[in-house]
């Protein structure tokens, strides 16, 4: 069976065109698909119908299924776990957020993770597989047919893949997804609503850099100096603060996008005065914004939440230092919004 799903429109061209039909079909089969989220050829009105029995006998729409669906009321973020269509029943998360300026996406790129970050429920496990494109941009196509179910007018505007795994070990993948995701008849997000995060591999930001989209980087820093990073995040070895700051400095000069660091505030940790002084000297001058969050405990991790006065300290310092800070608002805190969590609670769960 030929998975549809990956195909760029150029591609569903070539399969049509073996079935003897007219390129235009590729655009509107690619729209159905992505556009429209269709679940099953017959949902595909605008094709002759012997060609979606055709269709159905060679191919298939890499459907994933969900296992559950949260909402938190008190901000509209929605979470799914999704299974994947694999022997082993893999799953992966989604979630969907509410900005005051619209609807953006949280997209896994991995089953699981192996880079072993302290304060991540995802590494719980390590790493069990890839995603495949079809497998991410099916993510996005289920978070938007939820989303018409309430508004058939309202799209999802931006994605980050940020969810479960580290995208740079799978940037084949991730570049194919983030180019479906970007035809107009599909998903329709802008290169400049793209946001791809790494705990800091540094040949993964050299290669995303090479390929010359204006995407955001988003690089998981939660650190201002290697022995704090060492303890936290164990990547850090193999890519110390002084390669991955240069990296990070060619990037921005490279693509012209503003940066984003991301920084979990942990209270005791990472989260004093001299941190953030030490931070502001390590981001001065640098196109770059950083992303304060607010620690989501993980069970088993030994790690606490900053306090609120010490959250607004290290903001206030950032900020007389010259560095764009804001402490990001918690979204999804009544459901198991903190990476890996929904995920792992369905592992855990005694088999019935
Ligand atoms: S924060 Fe990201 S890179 Fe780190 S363990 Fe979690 S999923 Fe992996």
């Amino acid at each position: 069976m030929v998975n549809l799903k990956r195909m760029l429109p150029d591609e569903l061209t070539g399969v049509l065109a073996a079935q003897g039909e007219p390129a235009y079909r590729a655009r509107q089969l690619f729209a159905w698909i992505h556009g429209r989220g269709a679940r099953g050829f017959d949902e595909m009105t605008s094709l002759p119908r012997s060609l979606r029995e055709r269709l159905a006998e060679i191919a298939d729409l890499g459907l994933l299924t969900p296992v559950s669906r949260q909402e938190d009321p008190r901000d509209g973020t929605v979470k799914f776990l999704l299974r994947l269509n694999d022997d082993a029943g893999n799953t992966v998360e989604t979630v969907r957020m509410t900005y005051s300026y619209g609807y953006s996406a949280c997209v896994s790129s991995q089953v699981g993770c192996h880079i072993g970050c302290r304060f991540c429920a995802s590494s719980i496990g390590g790493l069990i597989r890839n995603l495949t494109a079809a497998e991410m941009i099916e993510q996005l196509i289920l978070l938007n047919r939820d989303l018409a179910v309430r508004d058939p007018q309202a799209r999802i505007a931006r994605v980050v893949i940020m969810g479960m795994g580290e995208p740079m070990e799978n940037l084949t993948e991730v570049l194919r997804f983030l180019r479906l995701a970007h035809e107009p008849e599909g998903c329709g997000i802008g290169w400049r609503h793209m946001t791809v995060s790494t705990s800091g591999l540094v040949p993964g930001i050299e290669a995303l850099a090479a390929e010359d989209l204006p995407i955001t980087l988003a690089v998981s820093l939660h650190a201002p100096n290697d022995e704090v990073r060492n303890r936290l995040m164990p990547i850090n070895r193999r890519y110390p603060l002084g390669q991955l700051m240069p990296a990070c400095r060619r990037y921005a000069e490279a693509t012209g996008r503003r940066l984003t660091f991301e920084y979990v505030l942990i209270g005791g940790v990472n989260d004093l005065p001299e941190h953030a002084r030490e931070l502001a000297r390590l981001l001065r001058g640098m196109l770059c914004h950083v992303n304060l969050i607010p620690l989501n405990p993980v069970a088993g991790r030994g790690l606490e939440p900053s306090p609120p006065q010490a959250m607004a300290a290290f903001q206030r310092i950032l900020r007389e230092g010259g560095v764009a800070a804001t402490l990001r608002r918690q979204l999804g805190t009544a459901i198991d919004a903190a990476c890996g969590q929904l995920r792992r609670r369905l592992l855990e769960a005694p088999v019935p």
